[in-house]
């Protein structure tokens, strides 16, 4: 089933055309991975679908429901980015359960669903520590647990993986590539990584200069690169 479905979504700041009619769609339970070089606009089109930024032109649906109007805490989406954005001064435990909070889930329920998410994730002896207190590969489990505990229908992925080293990447590529195995929820995956690109994704989609150039698995893409753009981008045979 189509699930997150984009319809011919313009975004311009100013005089700035970032996104320049972009179609896309994402079946239920898929890894979407977006590449692109920096700058092509893959952060504006996630802020979009959360709800961060608004829309010039176009639509996006949700499961058939038009979201364009929903604020970001109304649609059934967590992101996760590359900075973390954890709260500084509260404990791990409280950072997982803030989200939940803010919607008024009951303590004891909050409390499940973070110890789950904790098991989950491996961060249970993190609980009492503040972020400051934290590797980076440890602020970016706790930064995915955050998103995780609400349960989200779609999961944005905004280079969640950029600030590790390469050791830790290869790790967390594979504790993702689990999690979505083991959930099932439908995600959207920035990366500028060809060979995370790779590894993750079920589609792939490639962007330059606000505008896709391809859609399809990595098999299809890698193999049959619309254009050179793509080939030089994917590192496809010649
Ligand atoms: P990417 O994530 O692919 O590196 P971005 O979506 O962050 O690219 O940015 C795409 C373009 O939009 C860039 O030229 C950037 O300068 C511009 N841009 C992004 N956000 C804003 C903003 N809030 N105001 C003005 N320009 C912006
Ligand atoms: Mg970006």
């Amino acid at each position: 089933m189509a699930f997150l479905e984009i319809d011919g979504l313009y975004k311009s700041f100013g005089q700035t055309d970032v996104l320049k009619g972009i179609d896309l769609v994402v079946e239920e339970g898929d890894f979407l991975v977006l590449v692109g070089p920096s700058g092509c606009g893959k952060s504006t089109l996630l802020n979009t679908i959360a709800g961060l930024e608004s829309v010039t032109k176009g639509e996006i649906r949700i499961a058939g429901e038009r979201v364009n109007e929903l604020k970001p805490s109304e649609r059934d989406i967590a992101m996760v980015f590359q900075s973390y954005a954890l709260y500084p001064n509260m404990s791990v435990a409280k950072n997982l359960a803030f989200g939940l909070e803010m919607r008024g889930v009951p303590k004891d329920e909050r409390d499940r669903a973070i110890q789950e998410v904790a098991e989950m994730l491996q961060i249970e002896k993190l609980l009492n520590r503040r972020p400051g207190q934290l590797s980076g590969g440890q602020r970016q489990r706790v930064a995915m647990g955050r998103a995780l505990v609400r349960k989200p229908q779609v999961f944005l992925f905004d280079e969640p993986l950029s600030n590790l080293d390469a050791k830790l990447r290869v790790d967390m590529r594979m504790e993702i590539k689990r999690l979505h195995a083991t959930l099932g929820t439908t995600i959207v995956y920035v990366t500028h990584d060809q060979i995370e690109a790779m590894t993750l994704a079920s589609t792939i989609a490639i962007l330059k200069d606000g505008v896709l150039q391809q859609f399809g698995s990595p098999e299809d893409v890698y193999n049959n690169p619309s254009n050179l753009f793509v080939a030089d981008f994917m590192g496809s045979p010649a």
